[in-house]
């Protein structure tokens, strides 16, 4: 069976992978009409529905026997944009070379809407109906871009035929070495985004006499030098923390223990301090600025933005409250041009226990940490509609570790192990009888 479902898998991701689905503009429909069908003929009630015709998103419900919990499988089909000329395969071709299936999506996402859609199709095939609750396959488009079209729409428009109380979808899941041990990520939160834009004010002047002027521009250099020089103090909430002491490294007493705990992990290894980090509180990084329209002239505005991030279920007065605390109170004017509250689901709870179990039965020897995405996905999305779902990201990989993976997405040459796509469809048809026939 193993084996049957790796190969259905590998070949539904270059299926999908050959459905160009760049967004924009998407065009999620072919591939859409083709998992609705699959579905459909297996036993699945299915339903498409979308803002726009050619941007359907995809629910597809095998109903229980009797009542219990709903688990939904979720996904996104839609992409980013690829550069053919930088990669050793097309990448709408969907090779198999190397033991790898190569093409855009092969990793962010289309490899798990494989994994998920394999392992609901064979069970269903198979005969199997829930005993107690719903399986809920969900398949959205426009998450790239925000998920206007998709997980947000979906909620907002259908959300009875979305509502679960437990979801699986992308954030994590590829196996992190660290110290000698094989570490599997569930990631049970995400960020909050808080852009803002910082304003200065001067007074314009001839460029050719430096003085004659109060140059705006000058007067931001103090405060990139403040963001350059340091990052807001920690917010440690439950997922970092949780992190940390399975890390073997214990927060002691609050701000001061955070950072000796950090320490440690950049002395035991800098690679994942780097990724940690970030879970530990706000970040502040500048990344866009602009001064006067002509070369010749003193500015007398200038403008910088920095893209902001802010730990799970703090908001704007707590945002507002550490940059200031790095930006200081004065020589600046400070507007948010987005702001959106990160979210989290608890880090124990049934779900987490049932992927415990299936990774020491799966790769015995293996510890489960959580972690939280310094960015967010349709999860967060989730979270908000239905306040009571547990909703993880969690997509196993064992052959590729998170090393390898990540510098992969968004970028040229995203592949997939053919082994991985078969390590994560066994999870996710193992996960729908453990939750839903226990
Ligand atoms: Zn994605």
């Amino acid at each position: 069976v193993a084996a049957d479902l790796q190969q259905e898998t590998t070949e539904l991701l270059q299926r999908l992978i050959r459905c160009n689905t760049v967004n924009p503009p998407g065009n999620e429909r072919v591939l859409q009409e083709g998992l609705a069908a699959d579905l459909r003929d297996a036993g699945f009630e299915v339903e498409l529905r979308g803002a726009q015709p050619e941007r359907p998103n995809l629910v597809a419900r095998l109903r229980g026997a009797a009542d219990g919990p709903t688990l939904c499988l979720l996904s996104h089909v839609d992409t980013v944009l690829a550069t053919a000329a930088d990669w050793s395969h097309d990448p709408w071709s969907g090779d198999l070379a190397g033991g790898f299936v190569w093409g855009r999506g092969a990793l962010d996402m289309k490899s798990q809407t494989a994994a998920e859609v394999a392992a609901a199709l064979s069970l269903a095939r198979s005969g199997w109906r829930p005993a107690h609750g719903d399986l809920l396959v969900v398949v959205v488009v426009d998450e790239e871009v925000g998920g206007e079209l998709g997980a947000m729409w979906m909620c907002e428009h259908h959300p009875d035929l979305v509502r679960c109380d437990y979801l699986l979808n992308e954030g994590g899941g590829a196996v992190i070495p660290y110290d000698g041990e094989r570490l599997y990520g569930v990631c049970v939160a995400e960020k909050g985004v808080f852009r803002f834009r910082v304003l200065t004010e001067g007074v314009a002047g001839h460029a050719s006499i430096p003085k004659i002027g109060d140059n705006a521009l000058l007067k931001m250099a103090p405060l990139l030098a403040r963001m350059g020089a340091r990052q807001p103090g920690y917010d440690l909430t439950d997922g970092p923390r949780a992190l940390l002491e399975s890390l073997g490294l214990e927060v002691n007493g609050g701000v001061g223990g955070v950072e000796a705990a950090l320490q440690r992990l950049r002395a035991n290894d800098p690679d994942l301090a780097l990724l940690v980090e970030p879970m530990l509180g706000v970040t502040l990084a500048p990344t866009r600025i602009w001064g006067s329209e002509k070369i010749n002239v003193i500015p007398a505005s200038a403008e910088l933005r920095v893209d902001c991030r802010v730990p799970p279920g703090l908001g704007e007065e707590h945002a507002l409250a550490r940059i200031r605390e790095v930006l200081g109170e004065d020589g600046y004017r400070l507007e948010f041009t987005e702001e959106r509250v990160g979210n989290q689901s608890p880090v124990q709870s049934r779900l987490m226990d049932v992927i415990i179990d299936w990774l020491q039965m799966n790769d015995p020897g293996s510890r489960v940490v959580p972690t939280i995405l310094p960015g967010f996905t349709d999860s967060r999305t989730f979270r908000d509609a239905f306040p009571e779902c547990v909703a993880y990201g969690f997509f196993p990989h064992r052959h590729m570790n998170l090393y390898e993976t990540s510098p992969l997405i968004h970028a040229a040459d995203e592949r997939i192990d053919v082994r991985d796509l078969g390590f994560a469809a066994t999870f996710f048809r193992d996960i729908c009888k453990e939750l839903l026939d226990g």
